[in-house]
């Protein structure tokens, strides 16, 4: 019999995981089927891949990074920990809780490279289209090369979709926008606080990007920073240059004007108003179409898409836990690929499936209750599966704890440590506080 070929778009932490998943069956002496993942960009890691452009990658294509020089883990690295690969085991010692970009990107490409899977990635390769023909029972993945300028199509029993759901900016419009005299950004090209040092920015939205990228500009300098909301405002105890107002109403020059009838003239606007799921190489009849939420809409179990569930989705939903998620995700739709995992032929029972979670999402907007949803059902999949079962109860507690140590000190959470849930160790207090590490490089962060 020949094997079975499954194709993965995409080479960020979602496909990886896919990766070291079939690798790790092979590994125990499984037959796995033949793997191809396609990864737009020249290297792995997806939004951990810094770049510096914006617009458009070196291939034409568009930017797929969203992250910036600075960043730093927005949660505790307790609660993304691998359970098949610790920050020990990685970096020789444990290390403190909060890593910069870098830190993290070393982590993630660790474990793939101890894995041996790199050879398995077609780099420089862009989904163009998939389609799927009831005929063969196959889907044809059409792709462009831009190493070889070179556009083809192969066959696949399985299509697993695994390209992010934090590079298609959701740009809104204001009145006054075009007549603004500063620059207007969003924050999927915002790379470097420093550019802002001075200024007076107005940040608008309310969830992480405005929190963070407001820090950011905070700690590098910028004169005031304004963040505005449409529903709730983010409520933290704010330095006294950061103002808080509701929804913005217009531009008039460079004044903002806000719903409570303030006003604020402005240097820079940077919109942290969200992203898109966007899959343009997705047909109607294959394409998840679903708000950023817990429990996204036509994927049983998360993952299996339910009108074909020979296609796989990861990481779709919002989220709380990520490395380990896609972890899950990615062993579960291993199993089910391998049958190991029975899928119900009857799509009633999969939309059953659905709605159930998303009835179950719907009874609380508490956050402390949405991590525990998201990691039950993190636990539900690793149950299904040989993922080393770990500590989810410990992951959550780190997540409630960081949720406080925010509302206590926005500027100074990061300071904290936790312990791993994977080698029980104690993370170290980092050497320097946050808002004074100006300098994020991986062997400053790691000196002790
Ligand atoms: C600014 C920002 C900060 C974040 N900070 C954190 C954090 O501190 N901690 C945390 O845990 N998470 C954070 N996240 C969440 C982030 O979503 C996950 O950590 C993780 O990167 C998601 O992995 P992924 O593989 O699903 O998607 P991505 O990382 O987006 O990777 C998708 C991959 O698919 C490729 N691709 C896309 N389209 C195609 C195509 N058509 N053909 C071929 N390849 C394609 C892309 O090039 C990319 O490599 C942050 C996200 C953003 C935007």
């Amino acid at each position: 019999m020949t094997k079975k070929r499954v194709a993965i778009i995409g080479a960020g932490p979602s496909g990886l995981a896919q990766l070291r998943a079939f690798q790790s069956a092979a590994e125990k002496g499984a037959e796995i089927p033949e793997l191809v993942c396609f990864e737009k960009q020249e290297e792995w890691g997806g939004l951990w891949n810094y770049t510096w452009r914006t617009g458009l990658d070196v291939n034409g294509e568009p930017v797929h990074g969203s992250m910036y020089r600075y960043l730093w883990s927005n949660g505790p690295k307790e609660g993304l920990e691998f359970a098949d690969y610790s920050f020990e085991e990685h970096f020789g010692k444990q290390i403190a809780s909060y890593p910069p970009r870098a830190v993290l990107f070393d982590y993630i490409e660790g474990r793939v490279k101890k894995a041996g899977v790199r050879d398995l990635i077609r780099f420089n390769t862009v989904v163009r289209w998939v389609s799927y023909d009831n005929d063969s029972g196959m889907f044809t993945v059409t792709v462009h090369d831009h190493e070889k300028d070179y556009v083809y199509s192969e066959d696949f029993d399985h299509v697993i979709v695994a390209s992010g759901h934090f590079s298609t900016p959701n740009v809104p419009y204001y009145e006054g926008f075009e007549t603004f005299n500063g620059r207007i950004l969003h924050a999927h090209d915002f790379r470097d606080a420093r550019e802002f040092a001075g200024k007076d920015i107005l940040v608008m939205g309310s969830s992480y990007s405005a929190e963070d990228i407001g820090s950011q500009c905070w700690k590098y300098g910028a004169k005031s920073i304004t963040s505005c909301y449409r529903s709730a405002p983010m409520g933290f105890d704010w330095p006294d240059n950061w103002e808080e107002k509701p929804a913005l109403v217009k531009l008039e020059g460079n004044v903002a004007h806000f719903k409570d009838g303030t006003s604020k003239k402005i240097d820079a606007i940077i919109l942290c108003t969200g992203y898109k799921h966007h899959f343009n190489f997705l047909p109607d009849d294959l394409r998840l179409k679903t708000a950023n939420r817990l429990a996204t809409t036509d994927l049983y179990k998360g993952v299996a898409w339910i009108y074909n569930p020979k296609l796989f989705y990861l990481g779709m939903q919002d989220q709380w836990f990520t490395f380990n998620m896609f972890d899950a995700q990615a062993w579960w739709v291993r199993d089910a690929i391998m049958g190991r995992i029975e899928i119900p032929a009857d799509k009633e029972v999969m939309l059953a499936d659905v709605k159930e979670r998303q009835e179950r999402e719907e009874a609380s907007d508490d956050a402390k209750y949405a991590i525990h949803y998201q990691a039950d059902y993190i636990k539900e999949l690793v149950a299904e599966t040989d993922y080393p079962d770990f500590d989810l109860d410990g992951a959550s507690a780190a997540f409630v704890q960081w949720k406080y140590h925010k509302m206590e000190d926005i500027m100074g959470f990061r300071n904290n440590s936790y312990k791993s849930v994977i080698t029980g160790t104690m993370a170290p207090v980092h050497h320097t506080p946050w808002k004074d590490a100006l300098d994020d490089s991986m062997a400053t962060y790691l000196k002790t």
